[in-house]
């Protein structure tokens, strides 16, 4: 079996050979070049030590020495090549305490989570496949290196990757390692937020988005937080035609919840605030009715980018809902070039003061009540039909 490694891998391996040293591809990209997918990153294990790798190659980048990682770079890529290690005892369930490194490929091999993930190639060795990785990857299996509880208890991320790798690929766990997962579960609690955001999000970036729902099968919900356990069941269905961004998707697995807590399940995973916002306006809106009439699109369009409402129609449109009329009329509402916000607002707070409104409240109000009225009425959006009507109409807040 042979796989198509870029040439400045090759000519990693080949340089790495020429001084005595084994190298191969391993891992993601092994795996996903067997599946006929792009890899995201080509890595590279070697039984040689990091500074024997450091002294081969000109630009090389200290990743994560003591882990035994060096990055080379050719041509501005980096590549990452890593000395064959076990990892000594996880002292947490997170970090191996130490790692020890091996002249072995198969002990290195033999210390990665899954069998799929646990193969390496190059052209001199061809592919050593020594846990059955092909054979997995054929019947579409995630089964762990060896024992999964013990596998699982070393490193209790592996629970989260299972999960992820399986959406990603539309694999099945195999059923020892799903059960090793149910056991195991409670101790995702001893892995940081972030890592998990990030596990969570590449399972629902995927194509199987809808796997999500193995979180709370396997029981692992309530240790990856107390909000996140209280999640409304069933899940909604979470469509796989979502384009792949990451407010939309979270948005489309949190629906069902107030947006108030959909933006405290991602702030406690230590998400980024723009995310936040941005899952937090959807699922406020994907409940709400968008009645197919211009004034209310025009109130709604103003709350949020041009992109994001883009977003909630597909949204709503993933939930069945019928929107041929909403965006025939969001078209029009856009052809025409609709005020929608008060930076497009005909008049600023300026011309109100000039125009005689007390400076202050009043004018922040003055200038929320004409937007309303340039929602209902597009054509009003004028400096002097804005003005006259502000003066004019004398809402309350303006008399005094
Ligand atoms: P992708 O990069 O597409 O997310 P990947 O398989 O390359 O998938 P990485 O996280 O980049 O995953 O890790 C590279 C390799 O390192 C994996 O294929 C696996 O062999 C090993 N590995 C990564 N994380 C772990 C872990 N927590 N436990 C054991 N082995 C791991
Ligand atoms: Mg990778």
């Amino acid at each position: 079996m042979e796989i198509q490694v870029p040439a400045p891998v090759e000519q990693i391996i080949e340089q790495l050979n020429c001084c005595g040293y084994e190298a191969c591809a391993v891992g993601g990209c092994v795996r996903d070049s067997l599946l006929g997918r792009t890899p995201g990153d080509w890595d590279i294990t070697t039984s040689a030590h990091p500074n024997q790798v450091k002294a081969l190659f000109r630009r090389t980048v200290d990743t994560g020495i003591a882990h035994g990682t060096v990055t080379v770079m050719v041509d501005k890529v980096g590549y990452e090549v890593t000395t064959y290690r076990i990892d000594g005892e996880y002292e947490d369930g997170r970090h191996p305490k130490e790692v020890e490194f091996t002249p072995d490929l198969l002990q290195d091999l033999k210390r990665r989570d899954f069998t799929i993930n646990a193969m390496a190639y190059s052209r001199k060795t061809g592919m050593v496949d020594a846990f059955g990785g092909m054979e997995d990857l054929k019947a579409g299996v995630i089964r762990c290196v060896g024992n999964p509880i013990d596998r699982f208890t070393e490193d209790a991320l592996r629970i989260l990757r299972a999960l992820r790798f399986s959406a990603q690929l539309g694999f099945e766990i195999e059923p020892e390692t799903y059960e090793a997962i149910k056991i195991m579960a409670p101790n995702l609690k001893q892995i940081s937020r972030e890592r998990i955001l990030v596990e969570l999000t590449k399972l629902l970036l995927s194509e199987h988005p809808e796997r999500i729902q193995m979180v709370y099968h396997t029981g692992m919900a309530p240790y990856i937080s107390d909000t996140f356990g209280r999640v409304h069941l069933p899940l909604p269905v979470i469509s796989p035609e979502l384009p792949a961004k990451k407010h939309l998707r979270w948005a489309a697995f949190l629906q069902n919840e107030a947006e108030a807590d959909a933006a405290l399940i991602l702030k406690q995973l230590k998400s980024d605030n723009d995310t936040i916002n941005r899952t937090r306006i959807l699922t406020r809106f994907a409940k709400a009715s968008l009645p197919p009439e211009k004034a209310a699109l025009r109130r709604v369009m103003s709350q949020m980018t041009p992109e994001l409402y883009d977003d909630l129609l597909l949204l709503k449109e993933s939930r069945q809902e019928e929107l041929s009329q909403v965006r025939r009329l969001t078209e029009e509402i856009r052809r025409a070039g609709d005020c929608l916000s008060l930076k497009s607002l005909a008049v600023g707070g300026q011309d109100l003061m000039d125009a005689g409104i007390q400076p202050g409240k009043a004018v922040g109000e003055a200038l929320n009540c004409l937007l309303e009225l340039v929602f209902n009425h597009p054509e009003y959006n004028e400096k002097e039909i804005l003005i006259q009507y502000a003066l004019r109409k004398k809402p309350e807040a303006l008399q005094q």
